[in-house]
């Protein structure tokens, strides 16, 4: 039962991880392009090098270490998506597709 629920646990994780790592690639890059602040990739690529850290190592390192590096990773990850987004908000002159939803 503890096993199951573990792997279960597991492939949840990594299930998220799959869905989070091309949206948030494709995201910022358009993002970082468009709005040129490397900032944003740069707070991307800790986030996400973090929640893959997490699914990587947080089996062997204890749970309590799992939790705190996807926290860190989901955290960065946020920010980066904020950041794009207030960038993306101020801009006059940049073309995502939002721009044009938001105006
Ligand atoms: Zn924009």
């Amino acid at each position: 039962m503890a096993l199951t629920l573990n792997l279960e646990h597991e492939a949840f994780h990594l299930g998220m991880l799959l869905l989070v790592i091309p949206l948030s690639v494709f995201a910022l890059t358009l993002g970082c392009k468009n709005h040129g602040c490397r900032r944003v990739a740069a707070y991307g690529i800790i986030g996400l090098a973090c929640m893959i850290l997490a699914v990587s190592v947080g089996h062997s390192a204890g749970e309590a270490i799992e939790r705190v590096l996807t926290l860190i990773g989901a955290s960065f990850v946020a920010l980066a998506h904020f950041r794009n987004y207030r960038l993306c908000q101020h801009s006059t002159d940049c073309n995502c597709p939002v721009h044009s939803i938001d105006r």
